[in-house]
């Protein structure tokens, strides 16, 4: 199988699962324990600690939660709560991942008001309109650092400033960007920043919110008081030792994400785009992660072009692993301004540093055949299949 799905998720590597195993058997102890096996587990999650900070230069604290999703309401509703006697007022993006859009939602249900900012075509933030939205009640920007469906990167260093310019904190959902790009909390001024393991070669059910010392949030989850009484539960401490082996080795796949994996992807667009018509390239042609392809093929349903690439042994995606299972548009092409039929036909390869230079030629050869055969069919087919 050729597996070109990596934004919603990459395989676990050998090295991060052997430095996993002994914390499953032998080195059972709850990290809370003062004996000396909980005190191994506890010296485990430090190193992981220290792993996590070094790779994206961070000095605060790290908070391990069960993943992204409950790192992102973690960072929203835990800052909203500490600080909801100065105001109520947060400013995110329209094209958020849901593990943003709706913790916002609930807190907007809760009497928060959540201004979501529009992007251009390219998927980019309205920086004026940020500007524009901030208010003496707000307490709060949370911006992604990259987006999971077309890969576009956000200014988030322009977005920092201007949040600090005036007394707000700023949070990123830097998922999709840690391990592939460089991510430096310190020169850009991130307040909080959620990641994921198992977007970067690390376990599934583990992630973290990294908290610079100084900003106050609330915990969510009420409990023992673990994680410096942030986030309670005892720790999942073989997740956590394989997240930091993941952040550890990061450093050097970054190298191969910026060389490796960036030319297969430009070769796969450049060859897509030319061979077959009516094809285009969606997000930011240049501010965009090294691994992502999205593309929109007019005349054909995406979905189809899945399940025909599956059977050619190639997974790939429409988008957002959610809104597949939903069935409904993706709100990021449609905060992009796109067609229904633009959006109908779009198509997510997302590139892994397991992926060779053989597996994304018989990629190009086999979409390049599935396209065409769909659009035979496809009720478009006298606008697009003629001049083939
Ligand atoms: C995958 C993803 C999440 C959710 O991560 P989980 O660890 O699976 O909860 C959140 N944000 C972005 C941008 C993602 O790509």
């Amino acid at each position: 199988m050729i597996y070109l799905d990596n934004a919603a998720t990459t395989p676990l590597l050998d090295e991060v699962l052997d430095e996993m195993l002994p914390y499953m058997k032998e080195n059972y102890g709850n990290p809370s324990s003062i004996h000396k096996l909980g005190r191994q587990a506890n010296n485990a999650l430090d190193l992981a600690r220290n792993r996590i900070s070094k790779l994206i230069n961070a000095q605060g604290k790290v908070v391990f939660t069960s993943g992204a999703t409950e790192a992102n309401n973690l960072a929203l509703k835990g800052l909203a709560y500490a600080m909801r006697n100065k105001g109520n007022h947060i400013i995110t993006g329209s094209v958020e991942h849901e593990a943003v859009i709706e913790p916002c939602r609930e807190l907007e249900r809760g009497g928060f008001k959540i201004t979501y900012l529009a992007v251009d075509r390219n998927c980019v933030v309205d920086l004026n309109a940020l500007e524009r939205s901030i208010d003496e009640k707000t307490i709060l920007v949370s911006i992604m650092f990259a987006n999971n469906e077309v890969g576009t990167i956000q200014p988030v260093k322009e977005i920092a400033e201007i949040a600090h310019k005036h007394g707000v904190a700023f949070h990123t959902d830097a998922v999709q960007a840690v391990g592939k790009i460089p991510v430096d909390v310190k020169e850009i001024g991130i307040d909080m920043i959620t990641l994921s393991a198992h977007k970067m070669y690390g376990p599934k059910g583990i992630g973290a919110l990294c908290i610079n010392n100084g900003l106050k949030i609330e915990p969510i989850m009420h409990g023992g008081g673990q994680e410096n009484e942030i986030r309670s539960g005892t720790q999942n401490v073989a997740g956590i030792v394989g997240m930091g082996k993941a952040a550890e080795i990061a450093m050097q796949k970054i190298d191969m994400y910026s060389n490796n994996v960036k030319n297969l992807r430009d070769s796969l667009v450049t060859s897509v785009l030319k061979n077959i018509q009516h094809s285009k390239l969606n997000g930011h042609p240049t501010q965009r992660l090294p691994n992502n392809a999205h593309f929109t093929f007019l005349g054909i349903n995406g979905e189809d072009l899945i399940i025909k690439l599956d059977e050619t042994g190639i997974a790939a995606s429409t988008g957002s692993a959610c809104s597949v299972q939903k069935q409904k548009a993706s709100h990021v092409l449609k905060a992009m301004g796109f067609s229904h039929e633009e959006i109908t036909g779009s198509l997510r390869l997302t590139l892994g540093i397991q992926n060779t230079k053989q597996e994304i030629e018989q990629t190009i050869a086999n979409l390049n055949k599935v396209v065409h055969e769909l659009r035979e069919f496809s009720p478009y087919k006298f606008k697009y299949a003629l001049n083939q």
